[in-house]
């Protein structure tokens, strides 16, 4: 079920733009993901990529959840955002990719995720994005 955001989400949203602002570099580091926590914190995670080896790369959602299996906490929202270097250097939501949709569901499987929809900023839960995920039994 998709839900709109409040201000709680806006402040996320805030924050991560925060954080790609301060942390932007071209390509290789444009994307950020801002995860909060039950505990009342928020977690980064920043992504890593060679433009010359592609598949050298890491998403912004895997650091988050590395920051946040550290600290031993739970994760209830998450938001990534993608700061274009192409000239404009607007920063729009990104939704997460496949790969991130896989570990997110496995790892937090009722973490809300603000999410575009079309241009509209919402919010879903990590089983709604990836329905029929991969599983073993
Ligand atoms: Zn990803």
């Amino acid at each position: 079920m998709t839900t709109s955001i409040n201000d709680e989400d806006k402040a996320l949203i805030n924050a991560a733009k925060a954080a790609i602002s301060a942390h932007h570099k071209g390509e290789s580091h444009k994307l950020i993901t801002a995860m909060q926590t039950v505990e009342g914190n928020i977690h980064y995670g920043i992504n890593i990529q060679l433009d010359h080896i592609r598949r050298a790369s890491a998403c912004a959602e895997s650091g988050a959840i590395s920051s946040v299996v550290l600290a031993k906490e739970t994760p209830n929202l998450s938001v990534t955002v993608y700061r274009d270097s192409g000239g404009t250097n607007d920063i729009v939501i990104a939704n997460p990719c496949g790969l991130c949709r896989e570990m997110l569901a496995n790892f937090y499987p009722d973490l809300d995720v603000i999410i575009d929809d079309g241009g509209n900023l919402r919010k879903s839960n990590s089983n709604e994005f990836l329905p029929f995920k991969y599983r073993e039994d």
